[in-house]
């Protein structure tokens, strides 16, 4: 097996995002799934248009056995943090009802 830094088990929204920001940090990352198909979900989310996140995202919002735990994340990386990574990719997106934020195209590319 090969040396690697880190191994990420599940490869959708929440892991492809870390084994994409442990890269960054320089790490080699192993990423493992057992699906067929990685992201599918991520793909047919939002009717096909990923509905990627909310403007106006709050820990309120979450419910939680722990509640400080939206908290401390939100803290790191919120949905304004989201929204700059898609503007930075160019990725067309409008405004839904309840403020739910949308690509313009198919999530499927
Ligand atoms: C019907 C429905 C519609 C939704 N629509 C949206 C939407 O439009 N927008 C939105 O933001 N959210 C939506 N959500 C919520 C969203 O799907 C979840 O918040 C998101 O999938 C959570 O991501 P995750 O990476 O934490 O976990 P998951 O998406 O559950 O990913 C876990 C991954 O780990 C893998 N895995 C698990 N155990 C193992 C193992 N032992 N070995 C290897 N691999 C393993 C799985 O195969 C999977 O790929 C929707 C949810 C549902 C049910």
């Amino acid at each position: 097996m090969t040396d690697v830094d880190a191994v990420v088990i599940g490869a959708r929204v929440a892991g492809l995002m870390c084994a994409s920001e442990a890269g960054k940090l320089g790490r080699q990352v192993m990423l493992l799934d057992h699906a067929r198909k990685l992201g599918e979900k991520i793909r047919i989310s939002g009717g096909g248009h990923g509905n990627f996140t909310n403007l106006y995202t709050a820990p309120k919002a979450f419910l939680s056995a722990n509640p400080h735990f939206c908290k401390s994340a939100l803290c790191q990386y919120d949905q304004h943090d989201f929204i700059s990574l898609v503007s930075k990719h160019k990725i067309a997106y409008h405004e839904k009802k309840l403020s739910q934020l949308f690509c313009d195209q198919s999530a499927r590319g």
